[in-house]
Order: structure tokens, then C-alpha cells, then sequence
């Protein structure tokens, strides 16, 4: 019987059994995994609870040095964490350690900002009385992750709760709980008192997470993943007016002009689209390139597409598998649904034959800028391409979804670039760059892409209250 509920240091059989975590290389199952149960989820709400009561009370430096040691602890095992990464996740070795190392670097910024949390003192504008502002942790704080980054998803969210001085309870994706097991077990080594972080591990995820938003203990729901379940949330959170912070889905432009750098572009683009097989909230959606460049973007895009090599990670391979069959097909219709509305292969990458869930690199021209393709998210190694010949024309159709997580733009006139990125709603914008995540900076989406900011000190608010004391002062 596995043992994999987190509870007060504690590994615990699950309630409701047990189910496979599966290796997306080879369908294989990986191992069993304790199947967690509404019991389980109140247990460590338990805990959670009880831990508040002094952990909210531990010096910022020891809670920093927690943190911290964290930190130290995952680099040293890097390519253990990322090695497993790889194997429930199906992203390649350089992908994943890369995760590795971005995940533990919101335990390096979070035990850096633990000291550093301000408030505010002012004088009332009539006189009479002074302002003292202060920052409180919000309380128990519930954490739910996706399974496309295993270990910086959930970093990102328990290092801020923790700095904040929350405890917290998890509930990891299904496809790779052993990731959030395997930094539980790094934070017990950093000194992690009990009761602090808890793993729920459940193939029921609304059970759980419904079992959180129902007990009043709960006072923070973090949410990392679909729209569509973000907002199924924010219905349950709002009966009991609960702390949302929301990330989910994305829809990025890649927004290409014909004074750029097209080398640049090409390398910028297939970071942000192939990044992780594709599979990235930020992933680049829709390519919007310059109707004069097109061609020219297009070559040389596809010819290293052509080269990308797609396998098991641990056979090198520059793409792993999707997470699962259903995503596989998932793409297929999107990709079948471009071609029959008129548009082309240009270019792809041969997948392999054997079991596990492929699917090659593929680039897609004369797509209608209309097309489901360029509408959803295709979260797959599928590059549609669409022209334009006007900036108003290009920030239309960048603008035209409900969604605004992450956009690029490449331009060679800096102010041009600017003003394209400033025009796009989207919550972060790569300028000249395929990349946009950085602990230190305000991650999040605009419009139906989330509420709440992840990383920098945006990051820790949302584990926060605020309160003032008005304290009467004779002048
Ligand atoms: P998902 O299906 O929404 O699942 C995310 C998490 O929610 C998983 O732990 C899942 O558990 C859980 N869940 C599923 N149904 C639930 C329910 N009814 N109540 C409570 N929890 C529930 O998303 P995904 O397919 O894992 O991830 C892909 C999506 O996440 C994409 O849309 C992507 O853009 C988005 N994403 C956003 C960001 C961002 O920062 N904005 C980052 C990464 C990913 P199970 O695994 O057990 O189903």
C-alpha cells in the first residue's frame, strides 16, 4: 500500500485507495499513487489549521532560512527532481531541469522578500489620528496545480504562502503528484515544521478542493490551470467569499514586424512555442507575422522545425510526449479543423512510431485568422502562422479572445515595439524575447486568463490581508 498523503510530516495511505501515475513516454504506469479522499482533505485542513497558529508567529529570518535552504536543497538535487519531472511530465531533460531551476528560485526570492515585508504610517489628511498599515497572512491557504511545470507551479505558490507566514494544503495535478511529493520531502530536509505544507494527492479533484472551500478554516484558494475550472471555483469560493487568485489559460500572440530581427524572431518563436512540447500556459498560440517577411520567417522557422527530434527525454530527445491520449486527439481535431478551413503543412518533424503520446512538430500557413486554431489553446507542438499588413490590423487580432496571459512581439524599432506590446491585453509581454517568466516579476493574465499576480511582491501580497490600526494622536 503506497503512502503518499502529506499530513503533519506524516505519509499516509490515501482514503479512496489508490491510482497510476503514467510515464506519457510509454503509457507504462510509473507507480501507484495514494488516492486521497474528502477525510484526507479535512486531516490536513486539520493541520493546517493548527500550524497556522504558530508558524503566522515564527521570525521572518528562521521562516527566510526554511525557505532558503530549500532553495539550496533543490539545486543540489537537480537532476534527480528534474529527471523525475521528465518522467511524469514527458518534457525533455533540458526542459525540465530548466523547470528545476526556475521552481527553486521562487524559494530563493520568497526567503529574500520574508525580510523584508513593510507596512505603511501615515498622518490623516483632518489630523487627529495616525494610520499604522500592516500585512497579515491570509491563513490557510489551498494550492492547486496543473501538471504542464509539476514543480514550479507548485512552488510558486507554496514559497510566497509560506514567506507570508500561511500553511497550506495541496492538491497536485494527477498526471504528477511525485514531483510536489519530492519537494515535500526537500522541505521536512530545509526544516519545515509540521503541519505547515500537506499534500493531498486525489484522482477526485473536486472532492478535495470542494472539502476546502466548504470548511471555514480555508481562507485562500490559489489556482493554477483551465479556465473553465477556474471558474467553477470562483462559483464555490464565492459562497463563502473566498481569497481567489486565479491563473489559467492563455492564448499568446507572437507578433512578428518586418524590421525585425528574423533570426532573432525564429529563435525567439521556438522557445515560446515549443517550449515543453508546446504544453505552456504562455506557449505562442497563433504566429502574426508580417505579410513582406512571411516567407523568409517561414523557411527558416520550418527548417528547424524539421530538426527538432521527438522521443522519450531520456532518450535526448528535443520534444517529449503530451501529457496523455486525450491530448493527442485534442490537437489532431484542432489541426484537422485548420485544414479543412483552408490552411497548409509547411512543414513538421517526424514523431515516433512506438507507444506514448506524440505528436510532431507541425507548421501551419495560410490560416484563416478566423480559425479555431488561432481561437483555442492548443497547448501542442502546432505553429499556425497568419499575416498581416497593418499594426492596427495585427493588435485586432491579438486582441480578439477572451484571453490575455502572455504575448511576444519582435520589432526592430524599440518605440514600435512598445506600442504594439502596450496595445495588447495581455498581463505580460515578451519584447524581443521568447520568454517572459521570472520569479521577480508579476506573473499573471488579463481578461479570462486570471486574477492575481504570481512571483515578485505582487506574489506575496496574495497570501496577505491588510489592516490599519487608526490610532487617535492629538496633535
Ligand atoms: P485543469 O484541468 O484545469 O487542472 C488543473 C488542476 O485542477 C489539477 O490539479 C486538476 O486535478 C484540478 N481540477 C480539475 N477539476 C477540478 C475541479 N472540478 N475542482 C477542483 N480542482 C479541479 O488544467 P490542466 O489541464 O491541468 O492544465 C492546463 C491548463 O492550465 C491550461 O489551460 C493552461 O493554460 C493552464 N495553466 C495556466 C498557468 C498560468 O499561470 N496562468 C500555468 C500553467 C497552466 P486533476 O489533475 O486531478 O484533474
Amino acid at each position: 500500500m503506497t503512502a503518499d498523503v502529506f499530513i503533519n510530516n506524516q505519509w499516509l495511505p490515501g482514503a479512496d485507495g489508490e491510482f497510476d501515475v503514467v510515464d506519457p513516454a510509454t503509457g507504462d504506469t510509473i507507480r501507484p499513487v495514494s488516492n486521497g479522499g474528502p477525510a484526507d482533505a479535512t486531516a490536513a485542513v486539520d493541520a493546517a489549521a493548527a500550524a497556522l497558529v504558530s508558524w503566522r508567529k515564527v521570525a521572518p529570518r528562521e521562516r527566510a532560512e526554511i525557505l532558503r535552504r530549500t532553495y539550496e536543497l533543490m539545486i543540489r538535487d537537480k537532476d534527480e527532481i528534474g529527471a523525475l519531472i521528465a518522467a511524469e511530465n514527458g518534457k525533455s531533460l533540458t526542459d525540465a531541469t530548466g523547470e528545476v531551476t526556475y521552481s527553486a528560485e521562487f524559494f530563493r526570492w520568497f526567503a529574500e522578500e520574508t525580510v523584508r515585508m513593510g507596512g505603511d504610517y501615515g498622518t490623516a489628511p483632518a489630523g487627529g489620528s495616525r494610520t499604522v498599515v500592516t500585512h497579515h497572512p491570509v491563513g490557510v491557504a489551498a494550492l492547486v496545480t496543473p501538471w504542464n511545470f509539476p514543480a514550479a507551479m507548485a512552488t510558486r505558490k507554496i514559497a510566497p504562502a509560506l514567506a507570508a507566514g500561511c500553511t497550506v494544503v495541496i492538491k497536485p495535478a494527477s498526471e504528477t503528484p511525485l514531483t510536489t511529493f519530492a519537494i515535500a520531502k526537500l522541505m521536512v530536509e530545509a526544516g519545515v515544521p509540521e503541519g505547515v505544507v500537506n499534500i493531498v494527492p486525489s484522482k477526485s479533484a473536486g472532492k478535495i478542493v470542494g472539502t476546502w472551500l466548504e470548511d471555514p478554516r480555508v481562507r485562500k484558494i490559489s489556482f493554477t490551470g483551465s479556465t473553465p475550472i477556474g471558474r467553477v471555483l470562483l462559483k464555490q469560493a464565492a459562497e463563502r467569499v473566498v481569497n481567489s487568485s486565479m491563473e489559467l489559460g492563455g492564448n499568446a500572440p507572437f507578433i512578428v514586424t518586418e524590421d525585425a530581427d528574423i533570426d532573432a524572431a525564429v529563435d525567439g518563436a521556438m522557445i515560446a512555442k515549443f517550449r515543453g512540447g508546446g504544453q505552456a500556459c504562455t506557449a505562442a498560440n497563433r504566429l502574426y507575422v508580417h505579410a513582406d517577411v512571411a516567407e523568409e520567417f517561414t523557411a527558416k522557422f520550418g527548417a528547424k522545425v524539421e530538426a527538432l527530434t521527438v522521443g522519450p527525454a531520456n532518450e535526448g530527445s528535443d520534444i517529449g510526449p503530451m501529457i496523455n491520449a486525450k491530448a493527442v486527439d485534442d490537437i489532431h481535431a484542432l489541426l484537422e479543423g485548420a485544414l479543412s478551413a483552408g490552411a497548409r503543412i509547411a512543414h513538421q518533424s517526424p514523431a515516433p512510431e512506438s507507444k506514448g503520446f506524440y505528436f510532431p512538430p507541425t507548421v501551419l500557413v495560410d490560416v484563416p485568422a478566423d480559425a479555431e486554431i488561432v481561437r483555442e489553446e492548443i497547448f501542442g507542438p502546432v505553429a499556425p502562422i497568419v499575416t498581416w499588413t497593418s499594426d492596427d490590423e495585427v493588435i485586432a487580432l491579438a486582441n480578439d479572445t477572451e484571453m490575455g496571459l502572455a504575448a511576444y512581439v519582435y520589432a526592430g524599432e524599440l518605440q514600435r515595439g512598445i506600442r504594439l506590446g502596450e496595445s495588447i491585453e495581455a498581463g505580460m509581454i515578451g519584447l524581443n524575447r521568447g520568454i517572459v517568466s521570472d520569479p521577480a516579476a508579476p506573473f499573471g493574465g488579463m481578461k479570462q486568463s486570471g486574477i492575481g499576480r504570481e512571483g515578485a511582491r505582487a506574489g506575496l501580497e496574495e497570501f496577505q490581508e491588510t489592516q490599519y490600526l487608526s490610532v487617535a494622536w492629538p496633535d
